[in-house]
């Protein structure tokens, strides 16, 4: 079937909900996507992180294999005989006590504030139903209705509310700010530590830090969304340990699924875990056989191929070649790792335009927040695809300019 009949069938039958690009991918293998027509393509977006470890890396796909000749979907009615070690090697990789695990990143999140707000009860003796979490303006946590409900995205709001209360914003970067929101009703610090969707917001360095600080003084918690911006997706397993800045939890997701499927958890400190009580919170898929297989083998992966070190060592790469491209249509290049937010000038080159010129020349990527090219490649990305994607990149500038000025 051509390309544009599946993506004519798609919009018939599918919901609007996402405006694709116009190529309908077929196979994959590491940081290679092929389309329908057998067009090669270099994935410089991995799923939003959640193809970290490339597209159907052999040893996930052999932990899921090994998995479905043994044991499918039991749910947490019963034991089942991999996921407390899951729980363990998730735990000590996020050097913090104990695991709910979830699905999506959105159920992850769901899972922290729950946490959050009952800890504020039981242990913060704040009055029941009155706690408040501080979060960031320009945040993104996920998509359900209380998610989105503090989101400062119209997009993402309009028309979905009521929504429930209880949460504060600050800008993001700002500690000062974070510290004078905080009352007696405040429960949590909830950001971002470095902000994806947003367009790889990096705070100042210290900001993070001295979250950790503002926290420990006022006797509050802090928790990082590391859904995105973990496992090694900056060049360390998770952000704050590029300023020592440990959380009392942590969510995290996408890349934990291997690219297999969808595994996410909230991980805490014991005292913070302890909340959950039999029947308080859970979810039918989560932490299930498959996903604590998919999720031993990714974590494995991270240590045994060094892919944090690898990410900061490609970043700098990657970096260094978006900078020795001197386009005028590039205002600024910023992020950690593999991961590059580039702003870019609207007289110049909007970021849809610089996507399909660049869809043209093989390289997949999507812009974010229409100015902001987010570039995020799969950690297992060779160095002569990155170079490849990035000569690309400056072919790709120079049409869209030209155009632009044409
Ligand atoms: C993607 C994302 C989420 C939501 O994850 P889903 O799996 O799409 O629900 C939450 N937080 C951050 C920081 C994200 O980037």
């Amino acid at each position: 079937m051509d390309g544009q009949h599946i993506i004519d069938r798609e919009r018939l039958f599918g919901a609007q909900n996402y405006a694709p690009l116009p190529v309908v991918l077929s196979h994959g293998r590491g940081a290679q996507l092929f389309d329908v027509a057998g067009k090669r393509y270099i994935d410089m977006m991995s799923a939003y992180s959640a193809a970290s470890f490339g597209h159907l890396h052999p040893r996930l796909v052999k932990a899921a294999r090994d998995q479905l000749e043994r044991l499918d979907i039991v749910s947490r009615a019963f034991h089942s005989d991999n996921l407390g070690a899951f729980c363990q090697e998730l735990a000590e990789f996020c050097g913090l006590d104990a695991c709910l695990v979830m699905n999506t990143g959105a159920e992850a999140v769901e899972t922290a504030i729950k946490a959050a707000r009952r800890y504020a009860y039981d242990e913060l003796a704040i009055p029941p139903d009155t706690a408040e979490i501080i979060v960031a303006h320009g945040n993104f946590h996920g998509r359900t209705t209380t998610i989105v409900g503090f989101s400062d995205d119209p997009n993402a709001r309009r028309g979905f509310g009521p929504f429930a209360p209880g949460f504060a914003h600050v800008p993001f970067g700002d500690a000062g700010a974070a510290e004078r929101a905080v009352n007696p009703s405040t429960a949590a610090i909830l950001v971002e530590p470095i902000q994806g969707e947003g367009g790889v917001i990096v705070p100042p360095r210290g900001y993070l830090s001295d979250l950790r600080r503002i926290c420990d003084r006022h006797g509050i918690l802090l928790i990082f969304d590391e859904v995105q911006s973990g496992f090694g997706r900056t060049g360390r397993d998770f952000v704050w340990m590029h300023e020592d800045a440990r959380p009392d939890g942590v969510t995290v997701g996408k890349a934990l699924g291997g690219g297999i499927l969808p595994v996410s958890a909230f991980v805490a400190r014991r005292a913070l875990m302890n909340v959950f009580t039999p029947g308080s919170h859970g979810s039918t898929f989560g932490g299930n056989p498959l996903a604590a297989a998919v999720g031993r083998e990714a974590i494995a992966l991270m240590r045994e191929e060094e892919l944090s070190a690898r990410s900061a060592r490609l970043g700098a790469v990657l970096m260094e070649a978006i900078e020795a491209l001197r386009s005028p249509a590039v205002i600024a290049a910023r992020g950690r790792g593999l991961w590059v937010g580039v702003e870019l000038d609207p007289a110049l080159a909007r970021g849809k335009d610089v996507c399909l010129a660049l869809l043209r020349r093989g390289v997949l990527a999507k812009e974010t927040h229409e100015t902001v090219l987010r570039l995020a490649p799969p950690l297992v990305i060779e160095e002569s695809e990155l170079l490849e994607a990035i000569g690309a990149l400056g072919a790709a500038l120079e049409e869209t300019a030209a155009a632009r000025a044409g």
